[in-house]
């Protein structure tokens, strides 16, 4: 009997070649694109969370979630009709060197669904067991990082970032040996499986791993699967098809980038296999959140080193993990130029879409009307408005860093301040502006000792240092009359302004140390937090009376503490 109605159609292990061997032994696979394996069955599964946007999304009914079936299936015990499990075989380049063979070696795809609506959407659960891919290692995912994975993959959803999701969360009743710093110290951790979920778990690896092996044909047999199953919308003959797929892959790619350095968030290990061809983000191991804006910053202590993987150096790397996959997939061009151009439109698309995010963030307009709003609006007072701007963002980036503000709260801080008419007076009550009236702030005028004082109290949540601030009060308050000035000179309504910032600058996102107080309960037994996180990161741009206390900066015992500022890769 089938417990719930999933209909599959395994296109990737129907249409392209697999392993002839079906046994676990570790070893290098060749000729294929996958090898079948089932999950190993664990001891005692239980369902700790699961999103009910994706249940839904798959036709799965709250009861269908609530049955034994479900955690039964999610947990890697039992296979349902029409699955076709296997594990992947991919290559990476790990830290800007050639790996050779990682593949799938804990995760585990149990098939292609097509839902109601005709999406397809794959299912896989990272954590279930050993395959011929897993190297030294032994297949499972301790629940720390599989909270991380869970959390994480829904809140960037929700907060609009292109992501794999998350279906389902499972302890598995079982202990994971794992030394988290490397440093001789190994000890028992309890053991968690996560089904996530994607329309393609394609990696750049994927294309690499053929290529390196000159197994060009293959490698032009992964091209027209992917073309055909995951861009199916690309037209033309042949040659223009993988011209504009790869353009694609570069926009798409691109495009994630912006969005993580709008959010704040650091992937942490860009390495080729954590690279997905639909520009998901995938893999969430030692990622993490910017707290105070520090673009050098990386949670990856693996990467503590080079900070090859830090905040800023994201878009450098997309750009340089773009190229090894055009030279992966050049044997299949006849010339370099669609690769080139690809390239390129990386580059342009990167840059604009960057600014235009940048500009968004602090409040500006379109760069296409921006500076057209002055009283002078000839076209060398445009560029002149622009250029001006331009410089107000980077002074203010640089500002966010040299005083430690938090990135977060700056924005949406600066979003309030948007709100308030340009005689100082909020628009509507202040909500969240700490410590500052509004009778106080309206007796204001925008003169700049006026601004300097309300923006030391207006920011006050978003410091890290009031001593830093202090310091820095001069040149903060300088920069707010200058932002102030930009911002009064556009004929968008306060209110407007402030609604439109807010639905780029979220008030929610998953810190670092959010996430470790869930697993810290977690590990304790009680999953409460794991839902609530969830319920919270749902709408991570409207305000949530109750709430506030997930929105607020680090509190000081996290700033050095493992898990929120420090994360490896043993998960
Ligand atoms: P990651 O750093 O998580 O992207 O993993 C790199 C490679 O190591 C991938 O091929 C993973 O499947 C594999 N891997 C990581 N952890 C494990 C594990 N516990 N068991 C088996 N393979 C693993
Ligand atoms: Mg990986």
């Amino acid at each position: 009997m089938t417990p719930f109605a999933l209909r599959f159609d395994n296109r990737f292990t129907s249409e392209l070649p697999g392993d002839p061997e079906t046994s676990l032994r570790r070893r290098q696979v060749l000729g294929a694109c996958w090898s079948p394996v089932a999950p190993t069955p664990v001891a005692a599964p239980r369902l700790l969370a699961h999103s009910s946007e994706m249940a839904e999304t798959l036709d799965l009914s709250p009861e269908d979630v609530a049955s034994d079936a479900f955690t039964q299936v999610f947990s890697g015990n039992r296979l349902l009709p029409g699955m076709d499990p296997f594990a992947a075989c991919y290559g990476g380049h790990q830290f800007g060197n050639w790996a050779g063979q990682l593949g799938d070696g804990r995760a585990i795809s149990l098939g292609e669904v097509v839902n109601s609506q005709g999406e397809r959407w794959e299912l896989q659960l990272k954590g279930a067991g050993l395959t011929p891919y897993s190297r030294t290692a032994d297949g499972r995912a301790v629940l720390r990082s599989s909270v991380r994975e869970f959390l994480c993959s829904e809140a960037m959803h929700h907060l609009g970032v292109p992501t794999t999701r998350a279906l389902s969360l499972v302890t598995t009743g079982e202990e994971v040996v794992r030394d988290m710093f490397y440093d001789g110290n190994p000890r028992p951790e309890p053991g968690a499986v996560v089904c996530r979920v994607a329309p393609s778990f394609l990696r750049f690896g994927n294309f690499e791993i053929l290529a390196a092996r000159q197994e060009t044909q293959l490698l032009e047999s992964l091209l027209d699967f992917t073309m055909d199953r995951d861009f199916p919308h690309l037209e033309g003959d042949v040659p223009e098809r993988r011209a504009a797929w790869f353009r694609a892959v570069c926009e798409r790619t691109a495009l994630m980038v912006v969005e993580w350095m709008r959010v704040g968030f650091v992937h942490g290990v860009m390495n080729t296999d954590n690279m997905s061809i639909l520009g998901l983000t995938i893999d969430y191991g030692p990622y993490g959140w910017l707290d105070d804006f520090d673009p050098d910053w990386t949670p990856n202590t693996t990467d503590a080193h080079g900070r090859r993987y830090r905040f800023g150096h994201q878009p450098a790397v997309a750009q340089w993990n773009l190229l090894r996959l055009a030279q992966a997939v050049h044997p299949l061009y006849p010339a370099t130029d669609p690769l080139q151009e690809g390239m390129e439109h990386f580059h342009r698309t990167y840059t604009e879409r960057y600014d235009a995010m940048l500009r968004a963030k602090f409040g500006l307009s379109d760069r296409e009307t921006g500076g057209k709003h002055g009283q002078d609006s000839g076209k060398e007072g445009d560029t002149e408005t622009l250029e001006e701007e331009d410089v107000l963002i980077q002074d203010g980036l640089a500002l966010l860093h040299r005083v430690e503000m938090d990135y977060t709260l700056f924005f949406r801080l600066l979003g309030e301040a948007a709100g308030q008419t340009p005689g100082g007076a909020s628009s509507e009550s202040q909500g969240e502006g700490p410590g500052e009236s509004s009778s106080e702030s309206s007796h204001k005028s925008a003169s700049a000792s006026g601004d300097r004082i309300n923006f030391l109290t207006h920011f006050e949540a978003a410091f890290y240092d009031a001593a830093k601030a202090e310091a820095h009060r001069e040149e903060l308050g300088e920069w707010f009359r200058r932002w102030r000035v930009r911002v009064d000179a556009s004929p968008e309504p306060p209110e407007a302004r402030r609604a439109r910032m807010h639905q780029v600058n979220p008030r929610y996102v998953l810190r670092n140390y959010l996430a470790q107080e869930a697993i810290d309960l977690a590990e304790q037994g009680d999953p409460s937090r794991i839902r609530t996180l969830l319920e919270v990161m749902r709408r991570p741009y409207e305000d949530q009376p109750g709430h506030d206390r997930f929105a607020a900066r680090r509190p000081e015992w996290a700033r050095n503490r493992p898990g929120c500022s420090m994360l490896s890769c043993s998960s």
